[in-house]
């Protein structure tokens, strides 16, 4: 049976790096026999120029439907001024909620070619792979009660709540645990156990978990330790887990390790790993229209999709060994472009790896 893809392309740069990642999903259904159905519909400012509001009913109701949504990327200057409510932003968060989408999965992926694109030494990161699984609908941006209080002496109090029941803990970390099952076979999980007894929490159920997992070396780390341990040494990790807020802040510190915002993929998941797939950037507003973002990132979200919600890792190799025999070409978008190497387009690039892909089917 085939699989329903949603295309979301969204806003600034969104369209064009999704016109590639396109070319891809249309190179695997006709040449690598995968059966696939693309639909495309509008979100973020583009849906609330052609309907007023940034999450429209139809684009939801196509992505209910979908095995998998591939998203550009929503936002941009010309949207700013609108009430929160209806801002570009709020369609993403839209989506995410009423997809149930839990398990956000965002890998920190260094080529060796790209390893002087990075702010530490090369020795350090290049090569890095690592993974980080962050729980994407709990946790203190979520719990109640929440907001800000005036007291009765005048002075006002703002209040958050950091809450995980036992049932949110476990599913994130059956998640991580099956992840690291299909990689190095290792987890480490953060939290705060020291101090906050919600992450006390989060440290028994994750160990209770891991007993079903016995082939999985599980750590615990505290995020502060974590969190100088990315930067100090971070081919040691292979799968993190931890909470939303945690996974916020670690995962945006991996992915500046790699130096390279354009390459990088990202997933978010539900129970029953139907999935939304976009780039970790934003709609790059600054280099729209031009034809020169990289779409790399989108691509290699499209790997993720094939991976986690279509079943079909092997090709999801595939295309990563094409990023990988491209870069090799010495092909580099601006972001990422270095001496002695051949600066490209947008849609040169994705020229390249629909070439790479095709010469891996022939
Ligand atoms: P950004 O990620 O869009 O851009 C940051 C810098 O990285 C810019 O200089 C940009 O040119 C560059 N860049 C980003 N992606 C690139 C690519 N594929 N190729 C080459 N260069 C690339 O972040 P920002 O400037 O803070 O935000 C711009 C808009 O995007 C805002 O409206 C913001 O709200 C929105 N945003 C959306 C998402 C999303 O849709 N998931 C995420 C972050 C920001």
């Amino acid at each position: 049976m085939s699989k329903k893809i949603l295309i979301l392309p969204g806003d600034g740069i969104g369209p064009e790096i999704v016109a590639e990642a396109v070319k891809v999903l249309t190179c695997l259904r006709d040449d690598f026999g995968l059966a696939l159905e693309l639909e495309t519909a509008l979100v973020g400012g583009a849906a609330y120029d052609a309907s007023s509001h940034p999450l429209p009913a139809a684009t939801l109701d196509l992505a209910r439907a979908a095995d998998a949504v591939l998203l550009g990327a929503v936002g941009g200057p010309k949207w700013e001024p609108l009430p929160i409510a209806v801002r570009p932003e709020k369609g993403l968060l839209g989506l995410r909620a009423a997809l149930g989408l839990f398990a956000n999965l965002r890998p920190a992926i260094l080529y060796p070619q790209l390893a002087a694109a990075s702010t530490l030494r090369a020795e350090v990161v290049a090569g890095l792979d690592l993974m980080i699984v962050r729980e994407l609908t709990g946790g203190i941006y979520f719990g109640q009660p929440r907001g800000v209080e005036t007291l009765a002496s005048g002075e006002r109090r703002g209040i958050n709540t950091l809450v995980y029941t036992e049932s949110e803990i476990e599913r994130i970390c059956r998640v991580a645990f099956d992840i690291a099952m299909r990689r190095g076979r290792r987890l480490c999980s953060v939290d705060k156990a020291n101090v906050l007894e919600c992450t006390e929490l989060w440290r028994e159920v994750a160990t209770r978990v891991g007993r079903d997992y016995p082939e999985v070396t599980l750590t615990h780390l505290y995020v502060d330790n974590a969190a100088m341990q990315l930067v100090r040494a971070p081919k040691q990790f292979d799968v993190m887990v931890t909470t939303n807020m945690f996974g916020d802040i670690l995962s945006d510190c991996a992915a500046m390790l790699t130096g390279s915002i354009g390459m990088l993929p990202s997933a978010s998941l539900d129970a029953s790993a139907r999935g939304m797939y976009e780039p970790i950037h934003g709609s790059a507003p600054d280099i729209a229209g031009r034809g020169v973002a990289n779409p790399l990132a989108t691509i290699l979200s499209v790997a993720m999709m094939l991976r986690y919600s279509l079943g079909a890792p092997e090709l999801a190799t595939r295309i990563e060994a094409a990023v990988g025999a491209v870069l090799d070409q010495g092909l580099r978008t601006a972001d990422i472009a270095a001496a002695g190497t051949e600066q490209v387009g947008t849609a040169a690039m994705g020229d390249a790896i629909l070439a790479a892909l095709r010469t891996e089917a022939a």
